[in-house]
């Protein structure tokens, strides 16, 4: 039971003209130059319940690229394919004090594998994995996939002109893989700009706030099934054991919000990954999955005034997953 009552649309409506203001205080991403072409006062928040309930409020059915949001749906795939063991031989489960894209503990750590699988430098590694063999095709297609089935909808793309944009920008991307490669933390026989070109494609889809509620709820249900189609079949089921789920949203609370996942912890409380594109999912464990548009973002690469909505309804509704109360 919610101690708040339920999350309904006067709440999200509230919520949307309380934090739209700080919009103004951050910056619309502009490092992958198609990018800076978004509305920096654009604000949307879905809300799937595990009731099977959905409402939006502001920009929630405006389209957007997943960005570093893919990384929690390519780590779920590989997990799923290689298994933990194996994943985890490649890169780490620990925080990142230091930004998304930053090079500099892949010298300086004894193992030279990335941090964590939210960072650039972890994404790109578990890219490698699911390219392996020569077919990156392949693995962009099961995580498009997966998503499809996840969100209901068949018709995920990619952004062509956001992923033509970071393909061409993505310099910094390229050296991560390259130096990895160096240190033998991607295989020898792996086509880098292979391994490349899925993580563009992948930070390149497209989706909208409803669709990352939904894949906010999954999470929060630990894959298990939450609708059933109207001939009693489950387009979820079977996408990953509860135990996936599990590692997937221990990491997202670790490292999901880069570098300040810690300070985002103590005040939301709640699982979750951003993306610089200004997206964010979230989730409440057993009961939501938020999903949020918001591309001003800060300095971390976060939405700020999408942390301040979650930070809100976590304080509203008692989501917080630590607490006295
Ligand atoms: N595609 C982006 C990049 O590689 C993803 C980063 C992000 O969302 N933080 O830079």
């Amino acid at each position: 039971a919610n101690p708040a009552g339920i999350i309904g649309k006067d709440a999200l409506a509230e919520l949307i003209r309380r934090y739209r203001p700080y919009t103004k205080q951050g910056k619309v991403a502009d490092y992958i130059p198609e990018l800076a072409y978004t509305n920096p006062h654009a604000l949307g928040i879905a809300v799937a319940g595990a009731d099977g309930s959905l409402v939006h409020e502001g920009d929630a059915t405006t389209r957007f690229t997943l960005q570093s949001i893919s990384k929690i749906i390519t780590l779920m795939v590989a997990l799923n394919d290689y298994g933990p063991e194996r994943v985890f031989s490649k890169v780490g489960m620990e925080p990142s004090v230091d930004p998304f894209n930053s090079i500099v503990k892949l010298e300086t750590l004894d193992q030279k594998k990335p941090l964590n699988p939210m960072i650039n430098a972890g994404a790109i590694v578990i890219a490698s994995l699911l390219s392996a063999g020569g077919n990156p095709d392949e693995g962009l297609q099961r995580i498009c996939d997966t998503i499809s089935r996840i969100i209901g909808r068949n018709d995920i793309r990619v952004d062509q002109k956001v992923y033509q944009s970071e393909r061409k920008t993505g310099d910094r991307n390229r050296a991560l893989a390259y130096f990895m490669k160096s240190t033998g933390v991607i295989d020898a026989d792996v086509d880098v700009e292979e391994t490349l070109d899925l993580y563009f494609k992948a930070c390149s889809l497209e989706v909208d706030c409803v669709d990352l509620a939904k894949i906010g709820l999954f999470f929060a249900m630990w894959g298990k099934c939450v609708q059933k189609q109207d001939d009693g079949t489950c387009l979820t089921e079977g996408i990953v054991s509860p135990r996936i789920a599990q590692i997937v949203t221990t990491i997202m609370i670790t490292s999901g919000m880069y570098n300040h996942s810690g300070e985002f912890f103590l005040k939301v409380g709640l699982p979750a990954k951003s993306g610089v594109s200004g997206g964010i999912v979230a989730f409440a464990p057993n009961r939501y999955g938020f999903g949020i548009f918001g591309p001003a973002i800060d300095a971390a690469g976060n939405s700020v005034a999408g942390v301040r909505m979650l930070e809100d309804l976590s304080r509203t509704f008692g989501l917080h997953l630590v607490s006295p109360y």
